[in-house]
């Protein structure tokens, strides 16, 4: 089946017995992604993690401090 990439346009052909196949066609509100933009997410997701964890070890009482 053809499917487009919902963050590109880019169109790719991916085989109708794959499992992201048969969760496009039961639920067509669920998008596609190409490999490009799906890494790119993944990529930007990691470092808000890292940029999360990073605030945990912060010292709350230097936002009060002045
Ligand atoms: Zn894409």
């Amino acid at each position: 089946m053809r499917v487009k990439c919902v963050l590109c346009d880019k169109v790719e052909t991916i085989d109708d017995e794959t499992l992201l196949a048969k969760r496009l066609r039961n639920r067509p509100i669920h998008t596609y992604m190409c490999q490009d933009c799906h890494d790119r997410i993944a990529k930007r997701t990691k470092e808000r993690l890292q940029t999360g964890k990073f605030k945990l070890y912060r010292d709350p009482k230097t936002d009060e401090d002045w």
